[in-house]
């Protein structure tokens, strides 16, 4: 058989611009769209024809190979490429699809959306829940009650919508698939059935308790278990504690993001705690014990030697966080500051101005070092 000349197929001069070309398709695609021509034999043949000849004329190179050449240019040997039917098929519905309704939605009529078998039948949503504890309910760990607004699978109607007794009916409409095909121009998309609104069935007697809808909103109690050591950011998933699946869908997942209030005196670095601690100069200088707190709730002691200096830290062993599913447990860093004495009396400032005088470089040789080294590095810069 042979071919007719592409310009003639699609009824274009050959020097049509590609807008007259495309608008010549447009209308000839629509004529002869099988969709509109169910059956007909000779309506496909010419469609094929259609697409074949702007195919090949829309597309520069192959437009120019065609002047020169003819279909010579896409026979057996010719150019690689040709406007075949197979391949590009799908391409070209989608470049259709974009050009009239410029989105970027691809898909012809041959492909059904992805969707799951049973019709309507949808997953729960998953739920979050915020959750904020204390350092010393992290620390021993914490049953905890929540309260979650969420909706559950009616008890009436087992979710099914309907009212006990009476039982939904096959949409007529989508014949329970719970999508339809609707003709747009010449070719035709599918969407939620408008009639069932994707359930594939209708409630005829609705149930009272939930409406029809299959689930009620419903305030949730549940208990939650929260280990000892969770740290802040932590999220537990509870499977299936989401809201109610549609349609006997599965139901959702629950997350509980759990936040840790900050402390009055702790801070918390992995499995271990730090506290900072003040203490009087004659404690630091003299040496002497301090109580620090534990998480635990208890207190302890802690030795300080003389001559203590501003962030010194001390380590008690296991007196930190346990670390989440371990049988380790963390420390506890006491960091002491050595705190100034303020509002002096004339007789405690006496005293101070006395002990001062009879101080030596041996009582602060952190002083003597530091000032000899600026002694030396003035004493430098001085000679020149
Ligand atoms: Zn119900
Ligand atoms: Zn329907």
């Amino acid at each position: 058989m042979s071919k007719r000349d592409y310009y003639e197929v699609l009824q274009v001069a050959k020097t049509a611009t590609e807008g007259e070309m495309k608008v010549a398709f447009r209308k000839l695609a629509m004529t002869f769209h099988p969709d509109r021509n169910p059956g007909d034999k000779e309506a496909e043949i010419k469609f094929k024809e259609i697409n074949e000849a702007y195919q090949c004329l829309s597309d520069g190179q192959k437009r120019a190979a065609y002047d020169r050449f003819g279909h010579a240019a896409f026979s057996q040997g010719g150019a690689p490429g040709g406007p075949g039917f197979g391949n590009e098929f799908g391409d070209f519905m989608s470049d259709i699809f974009d050009n009239f309704f410029g989105d970027g939605r691809g898909g012809g009529p041959q492909t059904r959306g992805g969707r799951s078998a049973a019709p309507g039948r949808e997953r729960g949503a998953d739920l979050r829940f915020s959750l904020e504890i204390t350092l010393e309910e992290a620390f021993a760990g914490k049953a905890e009650t929540i309260r979650i607004p969420t909706s559950i699978t009616c008890e009436t109607c087992a979710g099914t919508g309907a009212k006990p007794g009476s039982k939904p009916r096959t949409c007529q409409t989508c014949a329970g698939y719970g999508r339809v095909r609707a003709a747009q121009g010449f070719f035709a998309i599918e969407r939620t059935c408008p009639n069932c609104h994707g359930r594939g069935e209708i409630v005829e007697d609705p149930c009272a308790s939930c409406a029809g809808a299959g689930r009620v909103n419903r305030e949730r109690t549940l208990s939650i278990n929260v280990p000892a050591g969770v740290d802040d950011g932590l999220r537990i998933r509870l499977t299936g504690e989401g809201e109610s699946g549609l349609r006997g869908g599965p139901a959702g997942d629950l997350y509980v993001f759990l936040s840790i209030k900050q402390h009055a005196f702790f801070q918390r670095d992995g499995a271990d705690l730090f506290c900072r601690v003040p203490i009087s100069m004659v404690t630091a200088a003299l040496a002497g014990e301090v109580t620090v707190p534990v998480i635990d709730g208890t207190q302890t002691q802690v030795r300080i030697p003389a001559g203590t200096q501003t962030a010194k830290q001390f380590r008690i062993k296991g007196k930190g966080m346990p670390v989440l599913r371990a049988r380790e447990v963390g420390d506890l860093y006491i960091q002491v500051f050595v705190e100034t004495p303020q509002n002096l009396t004339k007789r405690q400032r006496e005293l101070l101005q006395e002990f001062d005088q009879s101080a030596s470089d041996d009582n602060h040789p952190e002083s003597a070092g530091f000032f000899s080294k600026v002694k030396d590095f003035f004493g430098g810069a001085a000679r020149t």
